[in-house]
């Protein structure tokens, strides 16, 4: 007998022991169907799962369980070797079957993370349907396997290691105050430029009203020059008038001296 696809298997065992704190040792229970079928077998498999799992497996037969082998005559010597495992006390006084023993002991939560060896379908459908428990079986083919974890097990690890990257609300809430103040030292940054263009263009208009327009100076000589070139005008037409003026008393009183000679 060989176990079914290894890297399967300790892909389960793994996804158990890490998402759902399985650690050593291993508290596996073992009914009568499984022992049955490994005792028909000859299958060692105490040592394989240890080889299997990677740790020391404790594996544990309950009380009602013994008592289910021992009240089967044809079942002696299966008795026999599961009496040579170690016994777990159940505190079932008046006695269960091993299904409803199971049920009692594991519950929904498993919260004493066992495992379950069982070749009893229903018990197998039953726990599977919960959170979580692992269940070791010996299929058809004669191959040790393991039951693939419900879909709900495998959603919420999922689920887990999803938000595991995702940064919690403290990291938000530090991420959102990094990037206000990095908005508000970009914005400071964008003021000041905007000041110092501001300045610089204050400059470049005031510059020029320092000193006068050429264009304007240019109009400014032109009209002293037209307005001289009046002035002048005037003054000769003046000095004109006063000489034509000054001839003609001259003229005049020469005309009288000879008259009086
Ligand atoms: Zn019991």
């Amino acid at each position: 007998m060989k176990f079914k696809k290894i890297k399967q298997l300790r892909k389960w065992i793994n996804f158990f022991r890490i998402n759902y704190d399985f650690h050593f040792p291993y508290k596996l229970l073992v009914d009568g169907t499984f022992l049955k079928a490994c005792y028909d077998r000859k299958f060692e498999f105490k040592e394989k799962l240890t080889k299997l799992m990677h740790g020391q497996c404790w594996v544990q037969i309950t009380t009602c369980v013994l008592n289910e082998l021992r009240s089967i005559p044809q079942l002696k010597d299966l008795f026999d070797f599961a009496m040579s495992l170690p016994k777990l006390r159940c505190n079932h006084i008046e006695g269960l079957t091993p299904t409803e023993c199971f049920k009692d002991l594991i519950q929904k939560n498993n919260t004493e993370r066992y495992w379950v060896m069982t070749q009893d379908e229903e018990l197998r459908e039953y726990f599977n349907q919960f959170y979580p428990i692992p269940l070791f079986w010996i299929s058809k083919d004669l191959k040790f396997t393991i039951e693939e974890p419900n879909k709900k097990c495998q959603k919420e690890i999922e689920k887990k290691k999803h938000n595991k990257y995702l940064p919690s609300a403290k990291e938000l809430a530090v991420i959102k105050q990094v990037q206000k103040e990095q908005k508000e030292e970009e914005l400071k940054k964008y003021f000041q430029k905007m000041d110092k263009i501001k300045n610089e263009m204050n400059i470049r208009i005031k510059k020029p009203a320092k000193g006068p327009n050429p264009l304007a100076i240019q109009k400014k000589k032109d009209k002293i020059i037209r307005k001289n070139k009046d002035q002048n005008k005037t003054r000769n037409r003046k000095t004109k008038k006063i000489r034509k003026r000054e001839n003609h008393l001259r003229t005049k009183k020469v005309v009288k001296s000879n008259e009086s000679e």
